[in-house]
């Protein structure tokens, strides 16, 4: 339980709603003490405030840049005040306990915003503001720290209900927000002063994030890139030790993390799975009881797109895979982890670069993605569901074969993977034709099916791989002919999340062609 508060520091340079909420302080008995401008404010209000400079015994000097900075603020702040050893020093050094702190910062931000001068810009990055608030945000046990006008009336509302104290819980929510808020105001600061040199490595707004390379280029070469490490890193491409070959352009790492998140959602304990990645989007994916099989099968899927792939194995590297993987053209092959013989075969391949991970991501585990758009940030927990989990539902009249259902797994784990729209024909444990990325889920469809008549022909077969396939799609087919197209290619059962307005024709046509179709209730987008 903690005391009431007695004293609180006002230093704000946005004083809305100051008054309101230093007035409803006083009425508590709260003694307050304020910078120049902020004291000049409450004052002028009619409220008894005392200068900061009393408390120091110094004057604000060298144009406010040193206004707080003393012991006598920081002692009052950082002060344990259950430990007897922080209070013989506050008392030795006449230091009083501030309890409370309302901070907010000089207006970096809305200078940076009006265009001010370099000039301007240095003189409103805030020196005192920022120390005091990781002072209070620190000793939270003890202090509470207000950083955000939003926030006042929660505050005054938590010392109404608690006798003029605040609840741990709400310290500890104002002490983390606290830190979010210094970290976002230096982040502006050196964005802004990165972009002012010049710096090649655009200092992306990931706060947090730690720069780990500095790319040569990104997408296509006249755009500067570089790759971030952020605190929630899972093993995977953040994480991973490069073995040998050339260093990873920015389409390689993005490519190479589209392969492994696939492949990790293939337990190594039931089978040996493998990915194969051109662009972002699966060209093949297969599981086997071992990775050569599996690889195999995975390559016949697309032969023609794996030429340059990425590809990504979900147990260690063998040398019968390796062996095989080097007779084809390949960018980078990325690993839980690689036997001698494996790593043997492909460092004859000087330019191939090999990725180890030390282990496989989990899909289920909670975290963020983010994309940027214009001036802005968007951010999702990651799409962790996985159709193990789901309850899947018949909708048919005839209800999926074993091996059927196996392959229906198969094929949503892999739409999960694939660039929306994306059609996911598969078949005992294999992918035999992938359709990504259309803006018309009917022509996903129809690519799925045509690229499996061109792997047929490739192969020599004069029948088509999705005869007797399954399919997945990763939304609901808004329409039947979607659903028609892939019976016209040959499937005989169906999983897609269900929940579309013709739900009742979909599941008609399916009936009518014999067709056994599965509800996930889930839906995989991926843009
Ligand atoms: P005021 O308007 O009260 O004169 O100044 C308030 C502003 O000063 C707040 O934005 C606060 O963060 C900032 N501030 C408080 N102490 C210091 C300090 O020691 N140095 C600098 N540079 N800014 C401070």
């Amino acid at each position: 339980t903690s005391s009431p508060i007695t004293r609180a520091l006002l230093s704000v340079s946005d004083k809305t709603g100051l008054i309101d909420f230093a007035r409803g302080l006083a009425e508590r008995g709260v003694a307050l003490v304020s910078t120049g401008g902020t004291r000049k404010a409450l004052v002028e209000a009619g409220l008894a405030v005392s200068d900061v400079s009393d408390l120091t015994g110094f004057p604000e000097m060298m144009d406010g840049r040193v206004k707080t900075l003393h012991p006598a603020v920081h002692g009052g702040l950082l002060a344990i005040r259950g430990n007897e050893a922080h209070r013989a020093a506050m008392a030795a050094h006449g230091i009083g306990p501030i309890d409370l702190l309302v901070v907010n910062l000089y207006p970096f931000e809305a200078t940076l915003a009006r265009g001010g001068s370099f000039e301007d810009l240095i003189e409103n990055i805030d020196i005192g503001g920022p120390a005091m608030i990781r002072a209070a945000a620190k000793n939270h046990d003890d202090v509470t720290v207000v950083v955000d006008v939003a926030d006042y009336d929660e505050v005054l509302a938590d010392l109404a209900e608690n006798g003029g104290a605040t609840t741990l819980g709400l310290r500890r929510r104002l002490a983390a927000k606290a830190y979010a808020r210094t970290a976002v105001y230096d982040a502006a600061i050196s964005n802004w002063f990165m972009a002012e040199l010049g710096e090649e490595a655009p200092t992306f707004r990931a706060v947090g994030g730690t720069l780990a390379e500095a790319l040569r280029y990104g997408e296509n070469p006249h755009q500067s890139a570089a790759f971030y490490t952020t605190p929630d890193r899972r093993s995977g491409v953040a994480t991973a030790r490069q073995l040998q070959g050339k260093a990873l352009s920015y389409n390689n790492l993005n490519d190479t993390d589209a392969a492994f998140e696939c492949v990790a959602e293939f337990d190594p304990a039931r089978s040996a799975a493998v990915v194969i990645v051109k662009h972002a989007n699966p060209c093949g994916v297969a599981e086997a009881p071992t990775l050569a099989e599996a690889y195999e099968k995975a390559l016949r899927c697309d032969p023609v797109s794996a030429f340059g792939g990425i590809i990504a194995v979900n147990r260690t590297l063998d040398a019968d895979t390796a062996r095989r993987i080097v007779e084809i053209f390949t960018e980078v092959i990325v690993a839980p982890a690689a036997s001698p013989e494996a790593i043997a075969i492909l460092s004859a391949k000087k330019n191939l670069r090999l990725l180890v991970t030390d282990g496989l991501p989990d899909p289920r585990a909670p975290g963020l993605t983010a994309k940027t758009l214009a001036g802005g940030l968007l951010v999702q927990s990651r799409d962790n569901a996985v159709v193990d989990d789901m309850t899947l539902k018949v909708v048919t009249r005839r209800a999926p074969t074993e091996q059927e259902m196996a392959d229906l797994r198969f094929a949503f784990r892999v739409a999960k993977h694939v660039k929306s729209n994306a059609i996911v024909y598969a078949k005992a444990g294999a992918s035999v034709g992938i359709g990504a990325g259309q803006m018309s889920r009917v022509d996903s469809a129809r690519i799925a099916a045509s690229k499996a008549e061109d792997a047929a022909r490739l192969a020599g077969l004069d029948e088509t791989l999705t005869k007797g396939s399954v399919v997945a799609s990763d939304a609901f087919f808004p329409f039947a002919d979607g659903l028609q197209a892939a019976v016209a290619a040959g499937a005989t059962a169906v999983i897609q999340p269900g929940g579309s307005q013709r739900d009742a024709e979909v599941i008609a046509a399916a009936d009518a062609a014999g067709l056994a179709m599965v509800f996930t209730g889930t839906r995989h987008f991926r843009h």
